[in-house]
């Protein structure tokens, strides 16, 4: 069941999950909803992996589809050339996006395509002559991945601290929109806080609206904690946005392709950002692909004149990747044949029942859901924070139920392919470990 790790770096690693021999547990396999653990025994893919592989593990169409392509077109250059499948792509992810929302440029990963969204919101205010709009306003607890832009508007501030020299400057963050006296246990949005969104009329006042050219958020803030935001909330930051010609970015490499019970949640909350970020789920998680959906005025400032494009310098090597764009093209048609839409608005009153089960128990803090994803915040152990989560987690694994917990909060993002048995199982089996850990 464990590996010594040895010359092995895990990403955010030092971490307690490996023994004192310096052993680590091992998958060794996936299967539709459950991963196969060294041992052999099966787990429950709570998270679909890491959020991105909403339709299972080992699709034989994906396999499919990537031997195809990596035998007639393998790879691309993007920069002065095309390939069908991303352009393809390219439509059919801009005709599943809001109205209004129409090119999508490529990236590989969702912390590429946030520090992609940031350099088009910068260059688009400079290629207008609105220069001076320089600032970007993140969110407290929000995650936009790890690149130094990212990072930068990250609201985890332990994050930012060792890079405190190379972040970006300029860069504010309102403040998150949950309050636990007044939303926990709140069944999908929290009815009251829509009021917080104001927060950022105080740094449109500390600054002048006219030096701020983008915020960015997660419409539902994902890795921090499933943290909803409460009804009107998204509504009133898109109302000052606009008021201030301030572009908004939505953060979607978690709520988008399906999560959330739209396409992406924006249309579930009917609010429409200037940009979307996008990554995870377009290729289930099987090769990386990431990429920002723009409004036709962005898309346009950046087309005018040969110079703009050459100005704005920012492309990767695999932008449009041919095998990534022919895994997302299935994984788009296995969403529409198997209505896998329907299915988790259907799943979400599954999964909200199994967490919301929990209530009673003496350890829980708060428990949270909305569309395909939940949390459960647990009370912290007398002066051991983290250790409750690290428990449960570990019973978990010995209980069938692979969890994804980030000190005492557990999130959950389970496949779209679930059925409600395994939902009701995993809130019964929560309930058990839960009840029974120190
Ligand atoms: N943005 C959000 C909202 C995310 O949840 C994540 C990853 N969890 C990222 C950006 C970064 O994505 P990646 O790890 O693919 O760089």
């Amino acid at each position: 069941a464990t590996m010594r790790t040895g010359r092995y770096w895990m990403p955010f690693t030092a971490n307690r999950y490996v023994n004192a021999q310096g052993e680590a547990r091992v998958l060794t396999a996936a299967r539709g909803a459950y991963y196969t653990m060294g041992d052999g025994h099966k787990v429950f893919d709570s998270l679909s992996g890491l959020w991105c592989t909403p339709l299972g593990h080992g699709n034989p169409r994906i396999a499919q589809a990537l031997y195809d392509q990596a035998t007639s077109l393998d790879f691309a250059p993007s920069f002065q050339l095309a390939n069908p499948g991303a352009v393809r792509l390219a439509e059919r992810i801009a005709n599943m996006a809001p109205a209004g929302l129409e090119h999508v440029f490529f990236a590989n990963s969702g912390s590429e395509a946030v520090d992609t969204a940031l350099k088009i919101a910068i260059g688009f205010h400079k290629l207008r002559d609105e220069g001076g709009r320089f600032r970007l306003i993140g969110r407290e607890r929000g995650y936009h991945g790890v690149g130094l832009g990212g990072m930068s508007v990250g609201g985890i501030v332990p994050n930012r601290k060792m890079f405190a020299t190379v972040m970006v400057p300029g860069v504010d963050h309102i403040r998150h929109p949950y309050d636990h006296a007044r939303m926990a246990f709140s069944r999908g949005q929290p009815q009251c806080g829509a009021e917080m969104a104001d927060d950022l009329e105080r740094l449109v006042a500390l600054h002048d609206a006219s030096t701020i050219a983008a915020v960015i958020v997660e419409p539902v803030q994902g890795s921090t904690g499933v943290l909803v935001p409460p009804v009107g909330y998204l509504q009133r930051l898109r109302e000052i946005c606009t008021q201030y010609g301030i572009l908004l970015i939505f953060d979607e490499v978690i709520t988008g392709f399906g999560r959330m019970g739209e396409n992406f949640a924006a249309q579930r909350f009917g609010v429409r950002p200037d940009m979307i970020t996008f990554a995870k789920a377009i290729t289930n998680g099987i090769v990386p692909m990431g990429g920002v959906i723009v409004t036709p005025e962005i898309y346009n400032t950046f087309m005018t004149g040969p110079e703009s494009a050459i100005e704005f310098a920012h492309g990767y090597t695999y932008s449009g990747h041919p095998l990534a764009a022919a895994v997302a093209h299935v994984v788009l048609d296995i969403m529409e044949e198997d209505n896998l839409l329907s299915k988790v608005r259907a799943l979400e009153p599954v999964l909200e029942e199994a967490i919301h089960s929990l209530r009673d128990l003496p350890h829980v803090h708060d428990l949270r859901n909305i569309g395909l994803t939940a949390a459960i915040e647990l009370k912290p152990r007398e002066g051991k924070p983290g250790a409750r989560g690290l428990e449960v987690f570990e019973r978990g694994v010995q209980h069938g139920l692979l969890l994804r917990v980030t000190g005492d909060t557990i999130s959950f993002g389970p496949p779209f392919i679930s059925t409600p048995e395994q939902l009701r199982d995993m809130g019964a089996n929560l309930h058990r470990i839960i009840a029974t850990v120190a």
